[in-house]
């Protein structure tokens, strides 16, 4: 058992396994009761004080006022979005790189710093990110000049959007670096894994006075953050007069590396009153079939889709829910992930798969559909969706045609739409187009006119500001980048 402090500060177990807390204290509901009147940053001090327990109140005061900061969130960083009786959306995207990765990343350089000083290691900390376009720019900016720290961010080439690669090639910050991998996701992911698992390499940094920890959904630091934004829109449900408190709701999650609605479920397990979560893929839908058969099967075409932060094949959060619905038998899911390592696949048996149905429906959307659906949306409710919103919205209706289930659910919104302007322009006003693509921002002030919104600061300045060219790898390359970047050679 180790420190939540030296959990962040090292990211990843020493044998490559991934930690997880000791048990799940309890949240009664009068205390869910009393979040309702509470600020986003009170909501979060009462949530993490569960887990980080070697944090003092004060520590994690300071961590929660410095991340949640109006300037960097506006009034309120997580809002409900009120859309329909019994359907409403959790805004998760009001952050400075407007995706919900900034809910995590911009609080994790304030732990990961504290938890440095905490565990005595006076070393700088290389933070590797392999990103699929959201995380790489949200850890870049969470990052960006604090002291002791390196970031590198490898990002699949061709796998990321225009504006992707434009907010992690414009971010500032000398320790901040973002390198472009010939491949996909899984491979710049499966690199970091290789790069966080070699053994020499670790001691040639440790001799250069510097030591990897990760800035991915794999570690602690990043999921607990997420843990509290379940709670904090439950209360607001309640709040808003949409459910009375201890009810059950629905949440459905856009997922890809199954982190953000793990945290709902450990939420859940905290005693959040949860029905269902719905765990809504793209036409990547590894974790469907995986839901639907208790077979994980990444042997399968990798597809590009129009929401590219969920083209994933292998999800690597899904291993702490084995962990949890084996009851915590490491063996089992050590010989799973071993299985999926050495022939890409694996089945947890009936019974596994009925305890992960007890709390989960998975359901995948296509492109066309998730087009329509942003169309639909923008018709019936004035409510504009990024891609993402999408796919969990159409899946949160393919979850109640199939199981005729009623009950009030949230849909999780994890970009902001004019993070995928083309997209959601092509499917809320089809005629501005004529079958010719259009530069992203001129799509960017088109969506803005059609939807009458506003474009996000950050967004507006982007096309303005100067731009770092980044570094071209093969996989097999990132070591050697790495070691150029931190200057070992
Ligand atoms: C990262 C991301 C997701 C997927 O979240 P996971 O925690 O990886 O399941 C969904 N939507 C957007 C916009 C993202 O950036």
């Amino acid at each position: 058992m180790v420190s939540s402090a030296h959990a962040i500060a090292s990211g990843l177990a020493k044998d490559g396994g991934l930690f997880v807390p000791r048990d799940f204290p309890p949240v009664s509901l009068t205390e869910i009761d009393s979040m309702r009147e509470a600020s986003y940053g009170d909501r979060a001090v009462a949530v993490l004080g569960r887990f980080l327990t070697d944090f003092t109140e004060e520590e994690l005061r300071s961590c929660v006022d410095a991340a949640y900061s109006k300037e960097k969130f506006g009034d309120f960083p997580a809002p409900l979005h009120l859309l329909k009786k019994d359907t409403d959306i959790l805004e998760l995207w009001h952050g400075p790189t407007c995706a919900f990765k900034d809910m995590a990343l911009q609080i994790l350089p304030h732990f990961l710093t504290k938890a440095i000083a905490k565990t005595g290691e006076q070393k700088k900390v290389v933070i590797l990110v392999a990103t699929s376009g959201d995380t790489g720019k949200a850890a870049m900016a969470g990052f960006a000049d604090v002291p002791e720290t390196e970031v590198i961010v490898f990002y699949p080439q061709d796998g990321v959007s225009a504006i992707q690669q434009l907010q992690m090639t414009t971010q500032r910050g000398k320790n901040v670096q973002a390198v472009a991998v010939e491949g996909n996701f899984d491979d710049a992911q499966t690199g970091v894994k290789v790069l966080f698992g070699d053994k020499e390499l670790a001691a040639e940094l440790k001799d250069h006075g510097c030591a990897f920890s990760s800035a991915n959904s794999i570690n602690w630091g990043r999921l607990v953050p997420q843990i509290v934004y379940y709670f904090s829109a439950y209360t607001d449900a309640v709040a808003r007069g949409r459910i009375k408190l201890g009810e059950k709701i629905n949440f459905s999650v856009p997922t890809g590396n199954f982190g953000d609605i793990l945290a709902g479920y450990y939420a859940k397990l905290m005693g959040l009153p949860v029905n269902k979560f719905i765990c809504a893929s793209n036409s990547n839908n590894v974790l469907t079939d995986f839901i639907n058969t208790g077979t994980y099967d990444r042997n399968r075409p990798f597809h590009k889709t129009i929401s590219p932060s969920m083209d994933i094949l292998v999800s690597s959060n899904l291993e702490r829910l084995l962990y949890e619905k084996t009851e915590r038998n490491a063996d089992k899911v050590n010989e799973w992930m071993d299985a999926l390592k050495d022939k890409g696949n694996y089945s947890v048996g009936s019974d596994i798969q009925s305890l992960v149905l007890s709390d989960f429906f998975g359901a995948w959307v296509d492109e066309i559909e998730t087009q329509e659906t942003i169309g639909d949306v923008f018709n019936n409710y004035d409510y504009v969706m990024d891609p993402h919103t999408a796919v969990a919205y159409k899946a949160l209706e393919k979850y109640r045609l199939m199981t005729s289930d009623e009950t009030y659910s949230i849909v999780l919104s994890t970009a902001s739409p004019f993070k995928f302007n083309d997209v959601v322009l092509r499917s809320i006003a089809p005629d501005c187009f004529e079958g010719e693509a259009m530069d992203p921002f001129a799509a960017m002030k088109q969506l803005a006119e059609t939807a009458h919104l506003e474009i996000p600061q950050s967004m507006k300045e982007l096309p303005d500001l100067p731009v770092h060219k980044s570094d071209v790898v093969e996989p097999a390359g990132m070591e050697g980048e790495v070691k150029k970047i931190l200057s070992i050679e």
